[in-house]
């Protein structure tokens, strides 16, 4: 089974000051990791948000002892105005987010998300609702494609790629992670460590799942239900995440008045992280604040 460690924890916890108590939201709760953090350091009350109902199935698990003070919920972040709203929640002490997809998700079998493994071509996060990234491959035009690895990849063969997938999917369906990856690996050369084929895998996930889609509104919403004193965290695993957030928060520091930023600059991993858990490598902090 894999083990998701939860990045950047220290730094979560001195954004959050969860020893304050309160009620604080983790926007993806995933395995529990942050969520079981905040709640040992003194929360008093989480709301867990994941679209992931495998995940939450684990969450639950590792949270089970604090079970009196969490609860989960299966939903979109994007939808947490209403989860909140449902349960009457006007402002809250803080929040986290920790973007992107979990280990359980990028290891976990049958998900679709990895090329390390041979297995259906699935990749959504919320498998209960949605196409596949093999429904959403067998139809797209040629152009749509090419923008998506162009876009979501940062794949500069991605006219090439796009057009091999294509041709492809003439001769046959594609429908597992290894038919994809070899297509790609076939178009991109290998270049230095990382396999071809990570940076169209990485496009295909972001797309099937609308990653970037919408951001900016779920962190306005959630900004603007800060209490004063309290912070909302992001963590963020590659530049197409950082970049929204840290546009929204800045634009939100100057339009609002009460709000600013928590960190100036995004904070990155210590060395110890980095050295012990892989999934540290790109990851980034940015926090904003409403005074109080
Ligand atoms: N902080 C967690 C790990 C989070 S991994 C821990 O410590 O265990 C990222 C999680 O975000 C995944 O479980 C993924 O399903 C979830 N996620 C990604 N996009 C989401 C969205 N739009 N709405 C809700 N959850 C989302």
């Amino acid at each position: 089974m894999s083990v998701h460690v939860p990045v950047m924890t220290a730094e979560v916890l001195a954004a959050l000051q969860p020893e304050r108590g309160g009620l604080y939201v983790d926007c993806t709760v995933g395995l529990g990791g942050h969520a079981l953090a905040l709640l040992a350091a003194g929360a008093t009350r989480v709301i867990g948000i994941d679209r992931d109902g495998d995940a939450l199935v684990r969450a639950a698990e590792v949270l089970a002892d604090w079970s009196d003070r969490v609860e989960l919920v299966h939903s979109d972040y994007r939808d947490a105005p209403r989860v909140l709203a449902d349960r009457g929640i006007e402002t809250i002490d803080g929040a986290v987010a920790d973007l992107g997809v979990s280990s359980l998700q990028l290891d976990g079998v049958g998900r679709g998300f990895s090329f390390q493994r041979d297995e259906a071509l699935d990749m959504r996060m919320d498998t209960s609702q949605g196409p596949t990234a093999a429904d959403l491959i067998s139809r797209v035009s040629e152009q749509d494609l090419a923008n998506v690895i162009y876009t979501y990849g940062e794949e500069r063969r991605s006219r090439a790629v796009a057009r091999a997938i294509v041709a492809a999917r003439h001769a046959a369906p594609i429908r597992t992670t290894a038919q994809l990856a070899g297509i790609v690996r076939r178009v991109v050369g290998r270049s230095g460590r990382i396999d071809p084929a990570t940076r169209t895998f990485q496009a295909i996930r972001v797309w099937v799942n609308g990653e970037l889609t919408g951001l900016d509104v779920f962190l306005r919403a959630v900004c603007a239900r800060l209490r004063a004193g309290a912070r909302f965290a992001v963590v963020t695993f590659h530049s197409l995440e950082d970049r929204p957030v840290k546009h929204t928060f800045r634009a939100l520091a100057k339009e609002d008045a009460s709000l600013r930023l928590w960190t100036k600059k995004s904070i990155v991993p210590g060395e110890d992280e980095l050295r012990s858990n892989p999934r540290a490598r790109s990851a980034r902090l940015r926090a904003i604040e409403r005074a109080g």
